[in-house]
């Protein structure tokens, strides 16, 4: 039986390591699929120095040229400020971050950063001002202090450190058995979500970005880590220009302004007490996320009492 049981364990082994590199290698040829979208302009200038200021002006955009996802989006997010964008799955959020990091050009309109169209600068500087904290983030087989500084493989051990206690990833790590040397991703030890997350944003602030993406995750956190996530966030985008596909109700009560975006246009805006007032799609989103809050909470407390 042991002849058999060998190879076989063996053909295991080889299928999980072939399957790693598959995942490495489709990773990478999704990135390289999505930059080939777009090109430098002959003889491009680095984005040029500035505060951060986000411009989109009258965007349209479509994937294909039968369908159109963005019918003409405008908002300007001010340097170091904060605006969410809300609305249905669907209605072009995410398109509207692809587009800011530049993964395709827009149709029509333009999208300016600090007053430079980002079409006329180079790409790798423009994303190298852009830090994207997504909502799942892929690790690397490696340590975890490899995966903090990934993107800054010069950082020093302090800075790593720095950058993980801002990130509220430090006593996670100082947890772990090798501490910073623990080995993660598919061939190690796995994180969940939130704390996938936290090194997403501990990676960030590493990359000191002057804008800042963030797509939050839609799946419930329970509330520790959600509390842990908020307070890592708020460290993140201080001082950031921050465009958040938001999610989470603190989130957008917090932002300095809105957009409630359908179907590719924007429909309302204004921050959370304004558009609360005003009672159209985004009060309607609120009351219905507050009563499935409710709603939770209460099963919660029954389940406690039980
Ligand atoms: P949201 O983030 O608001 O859920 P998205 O921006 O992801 O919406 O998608 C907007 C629309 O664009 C959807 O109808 C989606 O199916 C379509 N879409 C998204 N990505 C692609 C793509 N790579 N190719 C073609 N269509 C896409």
């Amino acid at each position: 039986l042991i002849q058999l049981y060998l190879p076989l364990n063996f053909l295991g082994f080889v299928y999980r390591e072939m399957k790693q590199s598959l995942t490495d290698m489709e990773a990478m040829f999704a990135l390289m699929r999505e930059q080939r979208e777009v090109a430098d302009a002959p003889g491009a200038p680095p984005l040029a120095p500035g505060p951060g200021e986000v411009r989109f002006e009258d965007v349209h955009f479509g994937y294909r040229p039968d369908r159109e996802i963005l019918k003409g989006v405008s908002f300007t997010v001010p340097p170091g400020r904060t605006l969410a964008i809300v609305g249905p799955t669907g209605a072009g959020k995410s398109t509207i971050s692809r587009l800011l990091f530049r993964f395709y050009d827009v149709t029509g309109g333009r999208i300016l950063v600090d007053g430079q169209d980002i079409r006329t600068v180079q790409q790798q500087s423009l994303r190298a001002a852009i830090g994207v904290v997504p909502q799942d983030t892929v690790l690397f087989n490696d340590t975890i202090g490899y995966n903090i500084a990934y993107g800054r493989p010069d950082a020093s051990q302090e800075e790593i450190v720095r950058a993980a206690r801002l990130a509220q990833v430090h006593d996670f790590v100082l947890r772990l058995p090798e501490g910073y040397d623990t080995m993660v991703g598919e061939r190690g030890l796995k994180l969940s979500g939130g704390e996938k997350q936290r090194v997403a944003i501990a990676r960030t602030i590493l990359k000191d970005p002057r804008i800042l993406i963030l797509d939050e995750a839609t799946s419930a956190l329970d509330t520790r880590t959600e509390q842990e996530i908020q307070a890592a966030l708020r460290q993140v985008s201080r001082d950031r220009t921050t465009l958040v596909i938001a999610h989470r109700l603190s989130t957008v009560v917090e932002a300095d302004e809105i957009i409630v975006l359908q179907d590719g246009r924007v429909v309302e805006r204004g921050n959370h007490a304004a558009l609360l007032a005003a009672g159209g799609l985004y009060a309607e989103m609120w009351r219905r996320q507050a009563q499935a809050l409710a709603k939770a909470e209460e099963a919660a407390a029954a389940q406690a009492a039980a």
